[in-house]
């Protein structure tokens, strides 16, 4: 098969492999001279990679906004829309805390901790993040410019809900806005659709750069740490959320995973749940058949709300660290680290390495030493990128599980193997 003729997942999957050989060549082939530093990794695939980052990440709030206008003026009902915000963060702490528990779990059956060494890498500034109370005030902007400037999702959520509220109780006036916002959300969805295009060769700039960068060395060190946390994320992806979605929607899971593959490689390269909201959102609409009106709401609130995979990392670096430093935690201790856990996670961005932010927060909360972040700081990349993808897989098995309840999922759609593929291949929107 041509290269040309391949999907979109063939190709990004090449690039992945790809990159990868290229750059553990440059590192332990070449030695990593300075040529390369200067010409290569510190110049033409940074400057590719940033910018295919910085493409995505141009679309979100646009995206986000445009589509939860569309969306909300176009469900009309404020009653289906509360019932679907509780089943959708219902769903999405409860597979929060089931992630938390299985990494707890695992921690403590595994002992990782036992045996560690410490990784040379330095503690940088980690500052803590908001308090729950504030999260929850924060939620309602004072200025919705300014939640889009900051690329605040919750806000900006609140804003395009209340908005398209408004426009489904403004008659002829609200019915030509709703219009507008529609079209725009056309245009919108071909953008993500051109940026789609340049996927491969951004994620091979990205997977290369982090080839030359692994640094096996220090991997060694807390081996069983990494092991297990992608071990846990495996399980977690393959299956608690197969079980979920046949338990909850009678679904075949391997449906559901076989299309969101290109997004848990975008999920992966960018380490960003907020950058592949573009991609996550248009492959459970078109790929999967979940309608705009359930996507546009559960998507951007899951990038922000709902970080399984973090969680995974967070739970098993909180008994990894505490092992360490021989400090035994009692059963009341492990539950308040589930709840922090969960409590945390909301309102932080899904941007790379939050969850190591997250993790100082909980450290701090539960008095375990916050510098024990620093043994796991240097090999956190390859795991930030693994839990990303675990946690736009969350948001989509939740978002499909609630679409299916409201009879908001197109099963032709679900069941076509082809659905959506000319909009991965960026040929046409639908
Ligand atoms: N990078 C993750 C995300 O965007 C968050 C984290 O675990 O650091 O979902």
């Amino acid at each position: 098969m041509s290269y040309r003729n391949m999907s979109l997942s063939g190709k990004i999957f090449l690039a992945m492999v790809a990159g990868l050989s290229i750059g553990l060549f440059i590192q332990y082939g070449l030695g990593s001279p300075a040529w390369v530093e200067l010409w290569l990794t510190g110049g033409i695939f940074k400057i590719i990679g940033a910018i295919f980052i910085n493409l995505l990440k141009m679309l979100v709030v646009p995206l986000v906004f445009v589509s939860l206008v569309t969306g909300t003026s176009a469900l009309a009902d404020p009653a289906t829309l509360g019932r679907i915000g509780i089943k959708t963060i219902g769903l999405y702490l409860l597979t929060t805390g089931i992630a938390v528990s299985l990494a707890l779990l695992s921690a403590v059956i595994f002992k990782p901790g036992i045996g560690a060494e410490p990784a040379a890498a330095a503690l940088k500034e980690i500052t803590t993040n908001k308090t729950f109370v504030e999260v929850l005030i924060d939620i309602v902007p004072t200025n919705p410019i300014s939640a889009m400037a900051n690329g605040d999702m919750l806000p900006i959520i609140v804003f395009a809900v209340m908005l398209g509220i408004a426009i489904t109780h403004s008659g002829k006036a609200g019915a030509s806005i709703a219009g507008f916002f529609s079209d725009l959300n056309e245009v919108i969805m071909m953008l993500v659709t051109l940026v789609m295009k340049m996927a491969p060769l951004g994620v091979f700039a990205l997977i290369l750069m982090l080839g030359a960068s692994l640094d096996f060395a220090e991997f060694a060190k807390v081996a069983k740490y990494i092991v297990l946390v992608l071990t846990v994320l495996l399980v977690h992806g393959l299956i608690v959320y197969p079980s979920i979605l046949i338990l909850f929607a009678g679904l075949n899971p391997l449906t559901f995973l076989k299309k969101m593959r290109p997004a848990m490689m975008f999920a992966f390269s960018t380490a960003s749940s907020n950058a592949t909201i573009p991609v996550t959102m248009e492959t459970v609409e078109k790929r999967i058949g979940v309608n705009n009106r359930v996507a546009s709401f559960t998507i951007p609130m899951g990038a922000t709300i709902n970080m399984d995979g973090t969680a995974i990392m967070q739970g098993i670096a909180t008994g990894f660290i505490a092992q360490f430093y021989g400090i035994d935690l009692s059963l009341s201790q492990y539950l308040m680290i589930v709840v922090m856990i969960i409590m945390a996670s909301i309102g932080t961005a899904g941007v790379p390495s939050v969850g190591l932010v997250i993790l100082a927060g909980v450290l701090a909360n539960v008095g375990l030493p916050t510098e024990g972040i620093a043994l796991i700081l240097g090999v956190d990349r390859l795991l930030d990128m693994t839990r990303t993808a675990v946690n736009i897989t969350g948001d989509a098995a939740v978002t499909t599980i609630v679409a299916k309840s409201e009879s908001e999922l197109d099963m032709t759609v679900y069941h076509d193997p082809n659905a959506g593929l000319k909009f991965e291949r960026g040929e046409q929107t639908p």
